[in-house]
């Protein structure tokens, strides 16, 4: 005959689909009863009438059904007392509050093994998001774990870049990030009807980034990426106040109007704390398909300029590529859709660079959240 414990460590490998963490670590098993072949499971749900209801359903079955000795499995719901839910909360948040016990934003903890790269432009349309998207989907292809913080308040394009839509599941003041491409995100454009501007004014949006920072659960991230809005305004400096121990990434076009603004956004970091990390130059030229030929059509030398200026490194030079602007129209990365595009290449090669210098964080022990 199976036992309980047999039982409960098939259970272990049910995850909870919104929380992402097994059933048995969340409290939600409330009970389990064997009577010879056939086990009885009494699962208690965070929340009452959860749309998710059928799919815990279908894996705890199958889970517990796959030992050896079951014969019927029968799942009985249940929902969690507040108290049991506020309990789970704190431990999937891991409990930590600041010094005014707001939600602590877990990347400035001193443990804290992410690196987080705010990315910056010094205007709109320089390729900013989608220089994101891609360096976020190549580090997750080398096998960190991503997410993506849209903090482009009133230009969000992340989710389309990425190709994830819906809305975030919350549990107790919890924020579970959507998921694309095998990176976490989280926009503000989840939370807003698109077809309506974003009217909102400074205070609101400093605290939405500060949920977006202590509300989230993020997990173990080996990189957070957040998409700054572009220019020196008051969302871009609110980030850097809330992340000092970010580095950031200047995105840049080749000509030297462009190349002047961007160096005003890198010099936002002298008031804030953060550290300029290096310049991407983006359309730097265009390659024609049919002959090779090579054409700067928005100048030359921007990207290098601006580093020199800022006092750090280009880290490289992306070509225009028109499969990478329909990629980020179709929501599909052009690392993942054309990999061996000369863009796709050298943002492969960038994320490499960044992957290898955060690598002395690599194989250290993660801070566990419980
Ligand atoms: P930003 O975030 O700086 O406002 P986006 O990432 O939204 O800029 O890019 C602006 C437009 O330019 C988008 O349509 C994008 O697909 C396109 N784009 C960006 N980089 C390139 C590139 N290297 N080649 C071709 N199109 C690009």
């Amino acid at each position: 005959m199976v036992t309980t414990e047999q039982v409960m460590e098939a259970l272990s490998t049910v995850d909870d689909p919104e929380i992402g963490r097994p059933i048995t670590e969340l409290d939600m098993v409330a009970d389990v009863r064997i009577d010879a072949t056939v086990v009885t499971v009494n699962v208690r749900l965070t929340v009452p009438g959860c749309p998710l209801k059928d799919r815990i359903n279908a894996d705890v079955t199958a889970a517990v059904r796959a030992l050896d000795g079951v014969e019927e499995v029968a799942v009985v719901f249940g929902t969690m007392t507040e108290q049991q839910r506020a309990a789970v909360a704190a431990k999937v948040r891991g409990g930590a509050t600041d010094d005014a016990g707001q939600p602590a934003i877990p990347f400035n903890d001193v443990d804290s093994q992410t690196k987080v790269l705010a990315i910056a432009s010094g205007k709109g349309g320089v390729g900013k998001s989608s220089i994101t998207v891609n360096l976020a989907v190549a580090l997750a292809q080398q096998g960190y774990d991503v997410g993506i913080l849209d903090a482009d308040i009133w230009g969000y394009s992340i989710p389309r870049m990425l190709g994830v839509s819906g809305r975030p599941v919350a549990f107790n003041n919890m924020v579970m990030p959507l998921q694309g491409n095998g990176v976490k995100v989280i926009s503000i454009g989840f939370f807003l009807d698109s077809e309506k501007p974003v009217i909102w004014r400074g205070p609101m949006l400093h605290r939405a980034l500060q949920q977006f920072l202590a509300d989230v659960h993020w997990g173990d991230l080996d990189f957070l990426l957040c998409d700054l809005p572009p220019g020196t305004g008051d969302i871009a400096i609110s980030l850097a106040q809330m992340l000092p121990k970010a580095d950031m990434l200047v995105v840049t076009t080749p000509q030297p109007a462009a190349q002047r603004v961007a160096l005003r956004a890198g010099q936002t970091t002298a008031q804030t704390g953060m550290r300029v990390a290096g310049v991407i130059e983006n359309m730097s030229s265009f390659i024609a398909p049919d002959t090779g030929t090579e054409y700067h059509i928005f100048g030359q030398g921007g990207g290098e300029l601006l580093a020199s200026e800022l006092d750090t490194k280009l880290l490289g030079s992306i070509p225009i590529e028109p499969r990478l602007r329909e990629g980020c129209d179709s929501g599909m990365p052009l690392v993942i859709g054309d990999p061996e595009a000369p863009a796709a290449v050298r943002l492969r090669e960038i994320a490499t660079g960044l992957g290898r210098r955060s690598s002395s964080l690599v194989g250290k022990p993660l801070p566990l959240a419980i």
